[in-house]
């Protein structure tokens, strides 16, 4: 069945209203912690899915938005994301200090609780100890 032309662009200059209509009565505004994120970022509603700009979104929450049209992907990167590498790098730079306990006349370390600190029993960083020729003590064993 063929169909008359100006039946067709009938159709057309509906449906282009009736879109626009639709847009008009419904725009999608987008709140990001409370903030309007206004028309930039203005979404729409279609075929029951709220469809949102992406870009517009994702930057107001801190992400870095990549679009590859060869790809047709969409790249989101949050900055912690993004930061965690540098941040692990200088981790284990920083030795995690670790107490042990020495007596005022003794040559060993201990673990607290060890029955020689019963005495006197002096904190100090495990790395000190070994710094200060102390050795750790056989009865609560080596700390490390
Ligand atoms: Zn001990």
């Amino acid at each position: 069945m063929r169909l008359p032309r100006s039946l067709l662009v009938g159709a057309g200059v509906l449906l282009g209203v009736s879109a626009l209509a639709y847009a008009a009565v419904s725009p999608v505004r987008v709140f990001v912690n409370g903030v309007d994120l206004g028309p930039a970022a203005q979404g729409r509603v279609i075929d029951g899915q709220v469809m949102v700009p992406i870009r517009a979104v994702a930057e107001a929450l801190g992400a870095e938005v990549r679009w590859e049209p060869g790809e047709s992907c969409v790249y989101i990167t949050t900055k912690g994301a993004a930061e965690a590498p540098k941040e692990a790098a200088p981790a284990p730079a920083k030795k995690k200090e670790i107490t042990v306990y020495i007596t005022k006349t003794g040559s060993k370390y201990h673990r607290l609780g060890c029955r020689y600190l019963s005495k006197s029993s002096i904190p100090i960083s495990l790395e000190d100890a070994k710094a200060r020729g102390y050795e750790p003590c056989s009865v609560c064993g080596t700390v490390e």
